[in-house]
Formats: C-alpha cells, sequence, structure tokens
C-alpha cells in the first residue's frame, strides 16, 4: 500500500467515525457512493408548551412571521385571536377563510356573523349579558387552507402548540369547540361532532363542548343541526355565566 492509498484509507474511517482502524476489514480505497448523505432538514422549532408567565402577547410573537408550515405561503394575515383575553369562554374553530385571512380577524364572514348571532342571540334569550367581546376566538390553524381546504394533520399539529398556549394563558371556565377539526385538534380521536356533542369533554382540566361548525349550520338542510347547535350553546352558556 503506497502513501496516498493509505491516506485515503484513513479518510475513509475517518469518514464512518471509526477510531480503531485495524479491527475493520480492509476498506475499499475510494469510498462509495452509498456512504453519501442527503442534506440534514432543519428542524421545526416549537417554543415550549406553556412556558412560565406566557402571555397572549409573547405567543404572538413567538408566532412572528410563522414559515413553519405550508400554510404561510397563500396567506395574507395571520388571523391570531379576537376578544377578550380574560375570556370565561373560548371558541374554537378550524382555520381562517378569504374574509379572515384579508382582515387578519376570526370569524368575520358569513360563518362568522352566524356565529355572532347565535352567541348574542342565545345569550340575550336566556338572559345573560353578553356580547361577542365577551369570549375569545381564535382557530386551530392561524393562516388561511387553500381552497378552505381541511389543515393537514401536519399543519394542526405545528399549529396547535401555538391553540393551546393560548387555552394555557387564558384559562377559561369552559372551551366551545366548533366542527369536528377543532373537536380533533382539542381531544384526540376520530369521531366527528354527531358523536360527540351534546355532552361535556375536557381539554386538560377545562370542560369542553363540541357543537356543529357555522359554516356547516349555513347549509340550509340543517335544520336539526340548527336546533342542536342552539341547544349546545344555551347548555355552555348557563355553565359558564350563571
Ligand atoms: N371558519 C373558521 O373555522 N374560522 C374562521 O375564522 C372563519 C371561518
Amino acid at each position: 500500500m503506497n502513501t496516498d492509498e493509505l491516506r485515503q484509507r484513513i479518510e475513509y474511517f475517518k469518514d464512518l467515525g471509526v477510531k480503531e482502524l485495524y479491527k475493520r476489514e480492509p476498506a475499499p480505497v475510494a469510498a462509495p457512493e452509498v456512504f453519501a448523505v442527503d442534506a440534514p432538514v432543519a428542524p421545526i422549532e416549537l417554543p415550549q408548551l406553556a412556558p412560565s408567565g406566557d402571555t397572549l402577547v409573547q405567543i404572538s410573537q413567538d408566532i412572528g412571521d410563522c414559515t413553519r408550515c405550508a400554510l404561510h405561503k397563500g396567506r395574507n394575515k395571520i388571523v391570531f385571536g379576537d376578544g377578550n383575553p380574560e375570556a370565561a369562554l373560548v371558541f374554537v374553530g378550524e382555520g381562517p377563510g378569504a374574509d379572515e385571512d384579508a382582515q387578519g380577524i376570526p370569524f368575520v364572514g358569513r360563518a362568522g356573523q352566524l356565529l355572532t348571532q347565535m352567541i348574542e342571540g342565545t345569550a340575550k334569550k336566556e338572559g345573560i349579558p353578553l356580547t361577542r367581546a365577551d369570549v375569545y376566538i381564535c382557530n386551530v390553524v392561524k393562516c388561511r387552507p387553500p381552497e378552505n381546504r381541511t389543515p393537514e394533520p401536519e399543519e394542526m399539529e405545528i399549529c396547535g402548540q401555538f391553540l393551546f398556549r393560548q387555552l394555557q394563558v387564558i384559562r377559561p371556565r369552559a372551551i366551545c369547540a366548533l366542527g369536528s377539526t377543532a373537536a380533533k385538534a382539542l381531544l384526540g380521536g376520530k369521531d366527528g361532532v354527531t358523536k360527540l356533542r351534546g355532552k361535556w369533554h375536557k381539554w386538560h382540566d377545562i370542560p369542553l363542548i363540541v357543537t356543529y361548525h357555522p359554516s356547516y349550520l349555513l347549509r340550509a338542510y340543517n335544520v336539526d343541526a340548527k336546533r342542536e347547535a342552539w341547544e349546545d350553546l344555551k347548555k355552555v352558556l348557563h355553565f359558564v355565566y350563571d
């Protein structure tokens, strides 16, 4: 073996991270291509689930000009959340639509107007002095999914970390999950609204109720679902504000 071959062999073993050259089979003179390694993928950086002293402002700053998932590519505005930061009741939707993406505020389109009417109408009928501004409203994902598609599990997982922090900071008396995406994000599992609604669940130790998403209720044929949604809302409003 000449000096050049020896040097190549040493480099080869160095690449493998092997210190004890002598225990090895003789190495090929040039490292074969199978040892080429793809460039490492940059890990997605997520802050702690519940950093001590966390605040909504801090969460919003941590989200920053987020590029952690593909949804950032099509968004105009990040839709963080809206309402009373000390609310006793938090509504969680799926993700922003076109109007929300344009304004940066959750539930301001048709579904949002229905949600506002539902909250304020039901509260008034039940003798509870409550407006939309008294509750807090946010979504599982903060950027609009293209064509309003359902968020992918990975997108929900990444953005869900910020939702969890929002809920930990606000610590409401109850949470109302609007639709099956919010229910899945908060409860796990695969069950849809029909199965989950009508009974109490818990997100950590906070009581949680699942009801239909207002977009679903906008479809004219859902007469039963509308009645059920009003029942769910009555239940959660009395629980929180009585
Ligand atoms: N649908 C949602 O789930 N969230 C919004 O903010 C608007 C519509």
